[in-house]
């Protein structure tokens, strides 16, 4: 068997421009323009670029971009201060603070003093909660990016065994919420999990999350399986740089029946998703009702 590579990029541009239509809609019958504030603080390079490229896209879809550069040494005081402020401002629908911090500023403690009606990330405890016991909430970005991906693809989840590698707050743990939520029969493995190739043969459904290159070889996947590929790991082979995944692609292509390539799959989904979430809070604020498909 060879697998249908799940073309996230292509995916992605869709969910794009679904957002770029809903956002010319709400300018022009309700006068509205979604928001998004991003807050970084310090000058970690992977989470400028990041940045730049959230940034970009916001206004590529027709929506307003606050960002707010912070130097390394802010401190907690004036970073919850400015939180507070984009809370009340009726213009920001949508607060992210990139990930990771300095470490003299408390996580959790940022996390959770964001407005969670404004938590495009998902990562409030009040949204954790609220995934927790199916009820509607912000659901973070790159589970939501590969949810979208696997309903695209099979249509309905109903029934299917999901394994979930990597029990993380960000993706792991998230994106088992929503397979259940998508009545999966769903398994979550981790470092302690014992047997892991034959947990991940059991699945119909097998969701990579760990940060180890290629760690999950061919012969672990059932045969018409499909693979979702987060992982982003950069190697050096053959002299050159490269993005790899957490699954070796090649030998999981061959027994897949669709898998995600890395980079241009879970990826481009994630920032798509961002999008889709400050759509959705626009719309939640104002009492207008939510785009279709673009949330769990
Ligand atoms: P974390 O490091 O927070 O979590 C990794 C998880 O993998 C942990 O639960 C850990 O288990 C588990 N793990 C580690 N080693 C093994 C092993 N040998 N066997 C089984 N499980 C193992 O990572 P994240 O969840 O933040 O990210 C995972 C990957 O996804 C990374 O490559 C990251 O770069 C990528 N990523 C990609 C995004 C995208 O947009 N495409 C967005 C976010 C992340 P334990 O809990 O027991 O330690």
């Amino acid at each position: 068997m060879v697998a249908q590579v799940i073309d996230g990029k292509a995916f992605a541009a869709k969910v794009r421009a679904q957002v770029a239509d809903q956002v010319g809609k709400l300018k022009e019958e309700n006068g509205i323009t979604p928001g998004l504030a991003v807050v970084l603080v310090g000058e970690d390079p992977a989470s400028q670029v990041y940045v730049r490229s959230k940034g970009k896209q916001t206004v590529e879809v027709g929506m307003n971009s606050y960002e707010h550069k912070l130097d390394a040494e802010t401190t907690e005081e004036d970073l919850l201060a400015l939180i507070a402020k984009l809370n009340n401002d009726p213009d920001v629908h949508g607060i992210l603070v990139q990930l990771p911090l300095p470490k003299h500023l408390n996580e959790d403690l940022v996390i959770n003093s964001i407005d969670p009606a404004k938590d495009v990330d998902g990562f409030h405890i009040s949204n954790v909660g609220l995934l927790g016991t199916g009820q509607k909430s912000m659901v973070p970005c790159t589970p939501l990016g590969c949810l979208m991906m696997l309903r695209d693809y099979h249509g309905s989840l109903s029934g299917m065994d999901a394994v979930v590698i990597g029990r993380s707050n960000i993706v792991g743990k998230p994106m088992a919420q929503l397979l259940l939520g998508d009545s999966c029969t769903v398994t979550i493995a981790h470092s302690r999990t014992k047997d892991l190739p034959d947990v991940v043969r059991r699945a119909d459904i097998v969701v990579a999350a760990v940060g180890r290159p290629e760690m999950v070889p061919g012969d672990w996947i059932k045969e018409g399986a499909t693979v979702i590929d987060v992982g982003i790991n950069r190697i050096e082979r053959d002299g050159k740089n490269k993005l790899v995944g957490d699954v070796d692609y090649a030998s999981a292509a061959e027994r897949a029946g669709a898998i995600t390539p890395v980079p241009g799959g879970v990826g481009p989904m994630t920032i798509a998703c961002l999008l889709a979430n400050t759509l959705t809070a626009c719309c939640r604020a104002n009492g207008l009702t939510e785009p279709e498909g673009l949330t769990a």
